[in-house]
C-alpha cells in the first residue's frame, strides 16, 4: 500500500466522556468498511486493549515509546481482519515520568508511528483523561483530533480549555493539527440541558459537529466485558448503528470514499437511525425501555 495513514487522536481531558468507547468502535467500524485501521491505546488504564480482550500484553505501547522495541513489534491482530491494535498497560504510567527529561519527549509517538504509516489508512489513538505528556504525544503525532463530548453543564468550558491546548500544540509542535470533528456521546435528548448544550456547541463549531449523535445505550457499555466492539457484540443495537454512521461521516471528512453498504445493512441503518432519532430526539419519549 502506498497511502500514508491519517492519524486521528480521540481526545478530551475529562474522564468518562466516551473516548475509549468511541476510539474502539470507530476503529472497528472503519475496519468493517475494509479500511486498514490501527488502534493505538495510549491510556495506562488499557481500556481500549481490554475491550479487545487484550490484557497484560508482552509488548505494548510503553516499550515503543521508551525505545525498547519498534512499534511494529507491539502490534496485535484483532477479531476484525482489517483492524490491528497496539495495546497499553499500567507500565505506561511510568512513561509520563521517565520521558520528562528525554530528548524530543513530545515526539516519541510520532517517531514510533513513522514506520507504520504506510501500512494503515487510518490510525486511531485513544488518549488518557488528562492533558499530560501522553496526550501531548498524541496531539503531536496526529493529523486531526476527534473530540467526544457529553452534553453537560461544564462541557463547553472543558472544550475551550482543550482548544487552548490544541492552539499551543499548533504553535510549538504540530502546525498542521486540525479538528476532525466533535461527536456528542451518551446523548439523551429528553434532558433539557443536553439540548441547550448541543445547540451551543453546534452554533460554535457548526459543521464540525457530527450529525450522528451516539445515544446512551447499555449494549455499548456491555460489549467491552465480552472483549468485543459493538459491531461484533450486537450489530442491531442502536449503539452499533450510531458508530457505523459516525464512521461514514469520518470517512467522508477524510475524503475517503464512504463504503457502499450491502442493501440489507443500508436498510437497517436507515431504520435504525430513524428509531434512534425518535428515541433520543423527542422529549415526549419515555425512558429507554429496551436495551437495544
Ligand atoms: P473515557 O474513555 O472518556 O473515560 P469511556 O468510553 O470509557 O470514557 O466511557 C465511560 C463509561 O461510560 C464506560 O463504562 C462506558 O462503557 C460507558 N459508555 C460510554 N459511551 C456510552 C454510551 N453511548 N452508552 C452507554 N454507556 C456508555
Ligand atoms: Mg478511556
Amino acid at each position: 500500500m502506498t497511502t500514508r495513514s491519517r492519524v486521528i487522536a480521540v481526545v478530551n481531558q475529562k474522564g468518562g466522556v466516551g473516548k475509549t468507547t468511541t476510539a474502539v468502535n470507530l476503529a472497528a467500524c472503519l475496519a468493517a468498511s475494509e479500511r486498514a485501521t490501527l488502534l493505538v491505546d495510549l491510556d495506562p488504564q488499557g481500556n481500549a486493549s481490554s475491550a479487545f480482550g487484550v490484557t497484560d500484553p508482552e509488548r505494548q505501547i510503553y516499550d515503543a515509546l521508551i525505545g525498547d522495541c519498534v512499534m511494529k513489534e507491539t502490534v496485535h491482530p484483532t477479531a476484525l481482519s482489517h483492524l490491528h491494535l497496539v495495546p497499553a498497560g499500567p507500565d505506561l504510567v511510568g512513561a509520563e515520568i521517565e520521558l520528562v527529561s528525554a530528548m524530543s519527549r513530545e515526539r516519541r509517538l510520532s517517531a514510533a508511528l513513522a514506520d507504520l504509516r504506510e501500512s494503515y489508512e487510518v490510525v486511531v489513538v485513544d488518549c488518557p483523561p488528562s492533558l499530560g505528556l501522553l496526550t501531548l504525544n498524541a496531539l503531536t503525532a496526529a493529523d486531526t483530533i476527534l473530540i467526544p463530548m457529553q452534553c453537560e453543564y461544564y462541557a463547553l468550558e472543558g472544550l475551550a480549555r482543550l482548544m487552548d491546548t490544541v492552539n499551543l500544540v499548533q504553535q510549538h509542535l504540530n502546525p498542521d493539527l486540525a479538528l476532525q470533528g466533535i461527536v456528542l456521546t451518551m446523548v439523551d435528548m429528553r434532558n433539557n440541558l443536553s439540548r441547550q448544550v448541543e445547540a451551543e456547541v453546534r452554533s460554535h463549531f457548526g459543521q464540525k459537529v457530527y450529525r450522528t449523535r451516539i445515544p446512551r445505550n447499555v449494549r455499548l457499555s456491555e460489549a467491552p466485558s465480552h472483549g468485543k466492539p459493538i459491531i461484533l457484540y450486537d450489530i442491531h443495537s442502536r449503539g452499533a448503528i450510531a458508530y457505523l454512521r459516525l464512521a461514514d461521516e469520518v470517512l467522508a471528512g477524510l475524503g475517503l470514499e464512504t463504503p457502499r453498504h450491502p442493501p440489507q445493512l443500508a436498510q437497517m441503518l436507515d431504520e435504525g437511525s430513524r428509531a434512534t432519532s425518535a428515541a433520543i430526539g423527542s422529549p415526549a419519549d419515555g425512558a429507554e425501555g429496551e436495551s437495544r
